[in-house]
């Protein structure tokens, strides 16, 4: 095996630790509080002369873009859609979690603390932590109060559900629509701030680099989507909400245009890389029906409420599941992890399911030999709540489900195996949500988060809202106290050479005429990622994979044929750059991977594991945040750690059993 050593020299450098300096101290109940007292204020009348822009009109985004339009900034708001509503977080199903405790079944905020500590294995700041399931009880009531259509049960209440890694039940839902009902209230309160004139919305614009003046990020250089115009925009500050990368393995249920490139510019820019390697692998999804295949489609983690998971005892048994008898099922999240049943968490529902599939218990059409699929059954829910209680819940994911597979799942089990879903992964901030570039702020799933490394569901929803209504707009307001900064305009040299360079690397892209399309290198990168930085990881596959993708890329850079102009909407010209940037960050993720020799949460390494095959935390060695800076085209990556410290939570062996 290759030792940490080696594969520091080989493949990274090790710079000096970092600390977050902005972390407040004191009871921690209190530390959001106090925080916020002891930060600078900016006037109202202050507020209209200072400006910020902000990358993304998702949850994080468009929820700081209205509330930092209502406090009366100056916003400028970008998104790469033809709307803002049309932000990937519409596509969200299942719900956004808050410590309500309405069903009045123990939960308190310190609980939702606890269990999302311990549902990132161990590897979140607790102070961070802490606030969000302290702001959670703050998002409903703003979300109902502009209207967002939760479920209700019958005494009036807002209805809650359950999700995967928790025994209460805290999760607030719209049935499966609980993302876009969200997003809707959002966009309203934007569109809000647009009429009032505080927020100018530029859709269809892609921001393809920052600029920093003095240091300071000032700026970003975007490409008009329709024109192919490069424009330069500047601000007081700059804020990212530019969502998750989990599009690095081709196949995800990310939106098929959810990138990379903001992020990853900045990180060319100086901002670090916070954990690169943590992404999440979901249960439930469509399995994979062969190589035609561009996206993939996730079956919300609510179903697992009421369905029950199972493959049938025997490998090779190929009988339809009306067929196969009771006894000859293995229900098996409920056999090995009685407590939590089929609501285990994400990270450990995924390795259980290819576990079975790898021992030739899988089902459903083989693809590449294998049968890659698990029954989520729902008749025994049916037969107890009747068809039209499950309809009430469920119905729009139902019928998602039938016209993708052509099955009825009222009538046969749904199939569903783990993919790739979400990345905890992201730049590197502060408690105020800075980036290390000062005035770079990072929000909702851009950011490396504070979900450690697994997320809990439904908690992706409840940070990104948490971050934009309510952590940024103080933080920020902090940052901008300090302005005013150096005058700076599109004029200025720094902004000038950034518009020169994107220009040249759009001309650069267009300009290689090779043989292969972007989408064939796309689709390799990911089945290099899927493969050797997927479910479970090895130093071998690691470094294998590293070699790879730097071949690839080499050969990208070569042979990628871009068709089409600038002047005008080319998709495949907006995917060429996009594609570039995620065959930068594979390779950092698989540096990661290997560097991190433990296991924890969604990152398996197989040489770390129980003897029972449960991931195998080395809290001794690894207990931090891996921060990583870019050095340059050539360089090696260097890590810089933040120690992580547990005051309120023990570190323990993660058990759902
Ligand atoms: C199918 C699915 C279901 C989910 N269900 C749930 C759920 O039930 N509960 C839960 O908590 N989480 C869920 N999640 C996760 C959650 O939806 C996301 O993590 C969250 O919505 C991300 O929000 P965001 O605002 O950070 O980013 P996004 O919603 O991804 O928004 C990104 C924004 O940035 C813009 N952007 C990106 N790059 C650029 C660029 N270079 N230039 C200009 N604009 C740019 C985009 O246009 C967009 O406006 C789900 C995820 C998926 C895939």
């Amino acid at each position: 095996m290759t030792t940490t050593s080696a594969v520091e020299s080989e493949f990274f450098t090790a710079g000096d630790p970092i600390a977050d300096t902005r972390a407040p101290q004191g009871p921690i109940k209190d530390r959001w509080d106090t925080h916020r007292f002891e930060e600078e204020l900016v006037n109202p009348a202050n507020r209209r002369k200072r400006s910020v822009i902000i990358v993304g009109t998702g949850l994080a985004g468009g929820a700081a873009a209205a509330t930092l339009g209502e406090a009366g900034y100056q916003v400028k708001n970008f998104c790469y859609q033809d709307s803002p509503r049309r932000a990937h977080s519409i596509a969200a199903q299942g719900g956004i979690n808050a410590a309500k405790n309405y069903r009045n079944d123990g939960d308190s905020i310190h609980r939702l603390f606890y269990d999302t500590v311990k549902g990132g294995d161990y590897r979140a700041r607790e102070s961070n932590v802490y606030r969000l399931a302290q702001v959670s009880v703050e998002i409903i009531d703003q979300c109902v109060a502009q209207g967002v259509p939760f479920a209700r049960e019958y005494g009036g209440l807002l209805d809650n559900r359950s999700f995967g890694g928790v025994q209460v039940s805290r999760t607030f839902y719209a049935r499966g629509q609980t993302g876009q009902q969200l997003l809707l209230g959002a966009y309203q309160a934007l569109e809000r701030q647009v009429q009032a004139g505080t927020v100018q919305v530029y859709s269809r614009h892609e921001m393809l680099d920052l600029v920093l003046i003095e240091g300071r990020a000032r700026g970003v250089i975007v490409r008009d989507m329709i024109t192919g115009e490069i424009q330069t925009h500047m601000a007081d500050a700059v804020v990212l909400g530019t969502g998750g990368y989990g599009n690095v393995f081709f196949l995800s249920t990310n939106a098929m245009g959810s990138n990379v490139t903001a992020t990853w510019r900045a990180h060319r820019k100086g901002a670090y890389f916070g954990n690169p390697c943590y992404t999440q692998i979901h249960p439930t999804c469509i399995p994979v029906a062969g190589e035609h295949q561009s996206k993939l489609t996730l079956m919300s983690e609510s179903l697992r409420n009421d369905g029950r998971i199972w493959v049938p005892k025997e490998p090779g048994d190929e009988r339809p599941p009306q067929d196969i008898p009771e006894g000859e099922r293995d229900y098996y999240l409920e056999r090995q992890y009685p407590a939590f049943g089929n609501l285990v968490p994400r990270d450990v529902a995924s390795r259980a399911a290819k576990y079975v599939c790898d021992e030739g218990r899988g089902v459903g059409p083989k693809v590449d030999g294998v049968s890659r699929g698990v029954y989520l059954d729902f008749s025994d829910a049916i037969a107890r709540l009747g068809r039209k209680a499950v309809e009430a819940k469920y119905d729009n994911l139902f019928d998602m489900y039938e016209q993708i597979t052509g099955e009825d799942p009222y009538v046969q089990p749904m199939r569903i195996y783990p993919a790739v879903h979400y990345t905890m992964g992201g730049l590197w901030v502060d408690y105020d949500l800075q980036s290390t570039i000062p005035g770079l702020f990072v929000i909702g799933e851009a950011n490396f988060s504070d979900h450690g490394a697994n997320r809990l569901g439904a908690s992706a929803l409840m940070q990104g809202l948490a971050d934009g209504y309510f952590v940024l707009p103080p933080t920020l307001s902090a940052y901008l106290a300090g302005a005013p900064f150096e005058e700076a305009d599109a004029e200025h040299p720094e902004a000038r050479a950034a518009a020169a360079e994107v220009t040249e690397r759009v001309q650069r892209l267009l300009s290689i005429n090779g043989e292969r399309t972007v989408d064939s290198f796309h689709r390799e990168l990911g089945h290099i990622m899927w493969e050797y930085c997927g479910m479970e990881r090895t130093a071998e596959g690691l470094t294998k994979a590293i070699g790879l993708i730097r071949a690839l890329r080499e050969e990208f850079w070569r042979n990628v044929k871009v068709t089409g102009t600038n002047e005008e909407l080319n998709q495949t010209l907006e995917k060429a750059g996009r594609v570039a940037d995620f065959l930068e960050l594979g390779e950092l993720m698989c540096i990661d991977a290997l560097h991190r020799e433990e296991s924890c949460g969604g990152h398996f390494r197989a040489e770390s594991q129980t003897d029972d095959g449960e991931a195998l935390r080395d809290d001794e060695n690894f207990a931090y945040v891996a921060a990583w800076e870019f050095t340059g085209n050539e360089g090696k990556p260097v890590l810089h750690k933040e120690a992580l410290e547990y005051e309120y939570v023990e570190m323990k062996q993660r058990s759902y059993k």
